[in-house]
């Protein structure tokens, strides 16, 4: 089942159920606290907090996503993209706990040939917020779900809020285990690999009142409205329906994939260290795609910064697998013909968006030019010197004055049979840092208030967390 399917799928069911099938929104909607909207409830916040009123009482859309956190994960587990897709199904004021899940468990065990998903029932595992005995009961007595497949966990993974006073409830996610080849038995909280969450269930059922993002903050109450925000990852789904094994095998990612692996040379699944990095560049080559799609440029700070990192990434990450001339002009092409099946946009404004693209690999092409110059001479003065390991201080200046990543700088370094003082590097790294959080506090900047993010963070988990300004443009 092709992901465009999946979706299809998704919207029809609940569409049939009476939700309104709402197009995503942008990347970019005006929100305080997000650089981009990071799930499919963002858009609709105004009916969640009560400041709206929503024109229908049950949406569903498939809403675009971008979690910078995310972007160290990435190639690295089977199930994090920078961007990727959030299937939901939302409830404003309308059906409530029993209702969401028994949908939810309709839409994915009904059979294939039936409109559904056909996941074997004997498969799923739930969690439930520790204190969330009516989710847990429903989970066990209307739906039949063995109780040593009902697994509850606390505050940090299971109860929801924005991170603000306002609303909050429980969750209740539901995983996959995928079986004894991804990883040791025991359930989610022993192996998020084996066990895959492709669905989270949020039941905005209580009022929460100003307090820390820690256990116990303060409950205010039941809300008058209780809602139902969902949210279904589109690429994991897609993977699991089409048996592979991670989210960039599936059918919009892969073909990306396979061409960088053309075009290094290599084999996928060969090594390791390669397989990383080629599912890093088909990862990023769509988010920068899609980012760029919704007017972003590269920049050096906000989403601008964002955006040029993670396209930067993707070049250096084709530079380390061995390619050294420009490949942007060759793979985005290979994403755009995937994914202009469900943005067609993505063909209209085909020139703009590439040459964007373009010229900010051109950009760090130069960089790494001029970088590797400067390598060349510091690498000979080292074995001059009669030293075997080049100084940190050396690699930091690589790094802080020519934008030559760190990574490289080791590669290089091995080539010629020196090591680095990565502790040295790291150091300077880690002062450097200290010294622009103490500029941008001094400065009290105008941009993105990043103790929101924190707040927000604090709530979500690590993926609204927002690194980029304390990370570096050309890190790896
Ligand atoms: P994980 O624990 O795997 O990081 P999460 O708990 O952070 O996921 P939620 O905030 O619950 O994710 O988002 C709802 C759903 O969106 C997840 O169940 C998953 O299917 C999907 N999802 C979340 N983050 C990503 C990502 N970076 N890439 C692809 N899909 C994602
Ligand atoms: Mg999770
Ligand atoms: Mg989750
Ligand atoms: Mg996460």
């Amino acid at each position: 089942m092709d992901t465009a399917e999946v979706r299809r799928r998704y919207l029809r069911f609940f569409g049939e159920r009476g939700h309104t099938v709402v197009p995503s929104a942008s990347l970019l909607l005006d929100d305080p606290n997000l650089l981009f909207v990071n799930a499919g409830m963002v858009p609709f916040k105004p009916y969640l907090l009560g400041q709206q009123t929503p024109p229908y009482p049950r949406a569903t859309s498939v809403q675009k996503c971008v979690r910078t956190g995310d972007i160290e994960e990435v190639g690295k587990t089977t199930r994090h993209g920078t961007f990727f897709q959030m299937n939901g199904n939302f409830s404003f004021g309308d059906y409530f706990k029993e209702r969401a899940i028994e949908l939810g468990w309709e839409l994915i065990t009904r059979p294939v040939s039936e409109g559904g998903f056909g996941l074997p029932e004997s498969r799923i595992w739930v969690t439930v917020y520790h204190e969330d005995d009516e989710a847990a009961g429903i989970w066990q007595n209307r739906i039949g779900l063995p109780a040593e497949r009902i697994v509850r966990r606390g505050m940090a993974d299971n109860l929801w809020s924005m991170g603000v006073p306002g609303p909050c409830g429980p969750c209740s996610e539901l995983y996959i285990d995928r079986g004894p080849a991804y990883g040791p038995e025991g359930g989610p909280e022993v192996d998020e690999d084996r066990y895959l969450e492709f669905w989270n269930l949020v039941f905005m059922q209580y009022e929460r009142g100003e307090g820390p993002a820690k256990e116990g903050y303060p409950i205010l109450g039941e809300l008058p409205a209780k809602n139902i925000d969902t949210g279904m990852g589109l690429e994991r789904m897609a993977a699991l329906l089409q048996g592979v094994d991670n989210i960039y095998e599936n059918d919009e990612i892969r073909p990306v994939l396979d061409r960088a692996t053309e075009l290094s040379g290599r084999r996928y699944g060969a090594d390791h260290a390669s397989d990383v990095r080629l599912r890093v560049v088909a990862d990023h080559v769509r988010s920068a795609m899609m980012i760029v799609s919704d007017g972003v440029t590269p920049s050096n700070e906000g989403r601008g910064y964002v955006l040029r990192r993670i396209i930067r990434r993707a070049v250096n990450q084709m530079r380390l697998l061995g390619v050294d001339e420009s490949t942007m002009p060759t793979l985005l092409p290979v994403s755009q013909a995937r994914m202009k099946l469900s943005y067609p946009e993505l063909e209209q404004d085909w020139q703009r968006i590439s040459s964007v693209i373009y010229a900010e690999e051109e950009t760090f092409l130069g960089t790494l030019k001029t970088g590797a110059q400067i390598f060349d001479l510091a690498a000979e003065e080292t074995k001059r010197s009669g030293a075997a390991t080049l100084a940190g201080a050396k690699a930091f200046q690589l790094h802080d004055t020519y934008g030559f990543p760190i990574d490289l700088t080791l590669e290089m370094a091995a080539e010629r049979g020196l090591s680095v003082d990565e502790e040295g590097f790291r150091r300077l790294m880690a002062e450097q840092r200290t010294r622009a959080k103490e500029d941008a506090a001094a400065r009290k900047s105008a941009h993105a208030d990043l103790s929101a993010y924190r707040g927000v963070a604090d709530q979500l988990g690590r993926s609204v967390e927002f690194t980029g300004y304390d990370e570096v443009v050309s890190e790896a």
